[in-house]
């Protein structure tokens, strides 16, 4: 079964039922259908190859939707690219990746002049919402609504590549992630079955389209669900969105459920119909998760995902999370394996370690990708001792519940001990004036690495360094309290919209050469 195999299952038992919402403007799966069954002949008629790559370059929108489903509907690998990334990180991208066809937004159509010239595979430049001179051609203009229904062209076999997803780029340059059709499978299933929800669900994408929310949205869409869809994650526009089309499902990460919850117009707004708000990505303040209930109700649901592990890989859903007293049940955890992935701990040499032992998340099962895209050797040094390793450090209880205690790459050896900058970040969340924060390891004479922390302050409050390192110390004890914590107006983020905590360490790091 090929990914469009399922927009296919929502189209036949939602024939008429809304499809997608953008705006004042809905259409119905049948209107989809057709238009996406266009796309895919002028595609094919224009000398598209089964199995080529396309790109679609855009922020959230139907008409980007669209492109996507016409592209795996001519029997092409959709290839994930942000809009929010530098002309040059795309670049980069769609020559590694092999993209033959580009669909670009206007807000983007300056960037095909350097595309031209790095990207010499690029066969068609399509211009997705109107014409401009920079594109080959604007695709409302050979759009042909009779065209007859495209043949299928692959043989949707499981190990057929799906879609090319790229690594978030938070620890390096972003990789392709090759996802076939059985990780697509697996990925449907299991989510299905750790988020059992009222049919239809009506998904809202407000986070990236081109991260786990894009491919979130195409599984709702299995299911004949709705998808309401906001161009960018703005609180005001989300609650408003959630009242108007009754939201049953969102994925958001913890910093865009932090920007809801300081937003004025949660107070008394309707979240009844709400039944999951999905949160992974980054760990998560145990404050904000315990307000986060109290306003939104018993919906919130963890999840531990990574790229390379089709974007899920743990859960813990609602009900889990509260104990008979009201409280977190279990305070801090992702979750427990979902029913398509088995998790294990594992130490350097390869042993899997027993409950209550730290070592590296490693991740085997269906939702395992294939591999780095043309890059064997990334692929091979995350595979050994036949599990995927995640790069994540992490601890498993005795009740199988799986918490992630930091990245590798991240961990600060401050004075000969380990420090990982989450318990931190953590800790200083829990400050009513800190909206958000980064904790890195700069060089230190003395330390070896000095702990440092970034802090965006909350709206409306001016946090003191000095009240925060007080703070930050009756927590965690003098070793992991930062030396030196700088207010910032805007921490850097990532273009899936992640607190980059690389591009802190970056300028303390370059002269010293590593750990960037
Ligand atoms: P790159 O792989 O290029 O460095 P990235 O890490 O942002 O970028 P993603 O695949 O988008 O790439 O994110 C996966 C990572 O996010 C995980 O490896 C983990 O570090 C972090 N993460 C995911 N879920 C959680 C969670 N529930 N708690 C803590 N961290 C999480």
């Amino acid at each position: 079964m090929r990914m469009i195999d399922y927009f296919d299952r929502g189209l036949r038992i939602a024939h008429d039922k809304p499809c997608m919402i953008e705006g004042d403007t809905q259409k119905t799966y049948a209107q989809v259908a057709a238009r996406v069954n266009a796309i895919a002949a002028l595609l094919i008629a224009d000398g598209f190859a089964p199995g080529a790559h396309a790109a679609v370059l855009s922020g959230n929108a139907m008409v980007a939707f669209e492109a996507v489903l016409g592209i795996l509907r001519a029997d092409g690998v959709w290839a994930m690219a942000n809009n929010r990334a530098s002309t040059s990180e795309n670049a980069y991208l769609f020559d590694l990746l092999d993209i033959d066809t580009l669909f670009v937004h206007s807000e983007v159509a300056d960037r095909i002049v350097e595309f031209r010239a790095q990207c010499p595979n690029i066969r068609r430049y399509i211009a997705l919402d109107r014409a401009f001179d920079e594109a080959d051609f604007f695709l409302e203009d050979r759009l042909d609504a009779d065209a007859p229904p495209v043949p299928q062209r692959r043989t949707g076999a499981v190990e057929e590549l799906g879609f090319l997803a790229n690594t978030g780029g938070t620890t390096g340059r972003s990789k392709g992630v090759m996802l076939t059709n059985g990780n697509w499978q697996a990925l449907v299933s299991s989510l299905v079955a750790s988020m059992p929800m009222t049919m239809p669900p009506v998904n809202m994408v407000a986070a990236p389209m081109t991260h786990a929310a894009g491919p979130l949205a195409l599984a709702s869409m299995a299911l004949g669900g709705t998808v309401v869809i906001l161009p960018k994650f703005e609180p005001g526009p989300v609650i408003d969105a959630i009242e108007r089309h009754r939201v049953t499902y969102m994925f958001l990460p913890p910093t865009a459920i932090y920007m809801l919850l300081s937003h004025p117009g949660v107070r008394d707004a309707d979240f009844s119909s709400l039944q999951y708000i999905s949160y992974a990505g980054a760990p998560m303040s145990l404050d904000r998760l315990r307000q986060a209930i109290a306003v939104f109700g018993p919906v919130m649901n963890a999840s531990f995902g990574q790229t390379e592990a089709s974007m899920c890989v743990t859960a813990m859903p609602p009900h889990e999370h509260l104990n008979a007293a009201g409280d977190l049940a279990h305070p801090g955890s992702c979750g427990r394996p979902n029913l398509l992935s088995i998790v294990e701990i594992m130490d350097d040499d390869g042993h899997i370690l027993p409950p209550g032992e730290r070592g590296e998340i490693v991740v085997r099962g269906p939702l395992v990708m294939a591999g780095y895209y043309k890059n064997p050797q990334a692929t091979a040094e995350v595979s050994t001792h036949g599990w995927h390793h995640t790069g994540d450090i992490g601890v498993r209880d005795e009740d199988g519940w799986f918490y992630v205690v930091d990245r590798k790459k991240d961990m600060i050896i401050s004075g000969g001990f380990n420090v990982y900058p989450a318990e931190v970040e953590k800790a200083l969340l829990a400050h009513d004036a800190v909206q958000d924060c980064a904790v890195v390891g700069i060089p230190d004479e003395k330390w070896g690495e000095a702990v440092i922390a970034f802090v965006e302050a909350r709206p409306g409050h001016k946090p003191q360094e000095a009240t925060l390192i007080a703070f930050a110390r009756e927590a965690l004890g003098a070793v992991k309290t930062p030396k030196r914590i700088e207010i910032v107006r805007q921490l850097p983020r990532t273009n899936a919209g992640k607190v980059s905590r690389a591009e802190l360490r970056k300028p303390y790091w370059e002269e010293a050469g590593r750990k960037i």
